[in-house]
């Protein structure tokens, strides 16, 4: 019977949409998720002017919800696959060396990332194998980073997930299913071990608690006291 309505209202130049339910509720409550959506349950007597006015008053705090989960979002500049450009492998800033060679290897030579080539040498090619031998490093290192991490929430009490799942994701460092699948985004390997064990925490604290609110952060504080910093240092390492 509580049927979710979609309504809209103009703030500061942008359109801020929100899902609309009644309940019964004394006051009106606003959720921002990280997807960028708003869920507003409202009294069920308020009429819709004053709910509008309500949201026009918390817009400032909407706002400011939806920019940080927009810098929550990985985006990387595009990679054009040639000599001396530098790709982040764990942290580390690696530069581009494309060798042609008897067959398709790449390694991490000091700080260098070596490319060799076995057939011809196009930046198609060189961007192929080396796509892949990231993908093949993130399921391992973030694996690797899972097996150590979920020990350590599971002493505190938090068991670990169904499965752990390494794959692009568009939009996010990391989602809890509610199927219980730890999901990681594969881009993640380009950060360092400290903050890719954040991002773990982050979703490990979201198996007891599903929003940012104070307990989910008492109990990411209690297991990592430094998510903070981590937290702040991944932003600055891959944004
Ligand atoms: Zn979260």
């Amino acid at each position: 019977m509580a049927a979710t309505a979609e309504h809209s209202f103009r703030w500061a130049g942008r359109e801020l949409t929100f899902s609309l339910r009644r309940a019964e509720v004394t006051r009106l409550r606003i959720e921002v998720h990280p997807d960028g959506s708003i869920a507003v349950v409202a009294p069920a007597h308020a009429d819709n002017a004053a709910v509008i006015r309500r949201m026009e008053k918390r817009a400032p705090w909407i706002a400011n919800q939806l920019d940080r989960f927009e810098r929550w979002r990985p985006r990387s500049p595009p990679r054009q696959y040639v000599n001396g450009e530098t790709h982040l492998f764990l942290g580390r800033q690696l530069r581009l060396k494309v060798v042609q060679g008897d067959s398709d290897e790449v390694r991490v030579d000091g700080d260098r990332l070596r490319v060799q080539v076995g057939e011809f040498n196009s930046r198609d090619t060189v961007a192929r194998i080396v796509r892949q031998w990231f993908a093949e490093q993130a399921k391992s290192l973030l694996h690797e980073r899972c097996r150590e991490q979920l020990v350590i929430w599971r002493r505190h009490g938090v068991l670990p997930p169904e499965r752990v799942i390494v794959r692009e994701l568009a939009n996010r460092w990391g989602s809890l299913t509610p199927s219980g699948a730890l999901v990681l985004n594969s881009d993640l390997v380009r950060a360092s071990p400290k903050l890719i064990d954040y991002v773990i925490g982050h979703e490990m604290a979201h198996a007891r608690y599903p929003d940012h609110g104070a307990q989910w952060r008492r109990l990411l504080s209690a297991v990592m006291p430094d998510w903070m910093e981590r937290k702040q240092a991944l932003e600055r390492q891959l944004l």
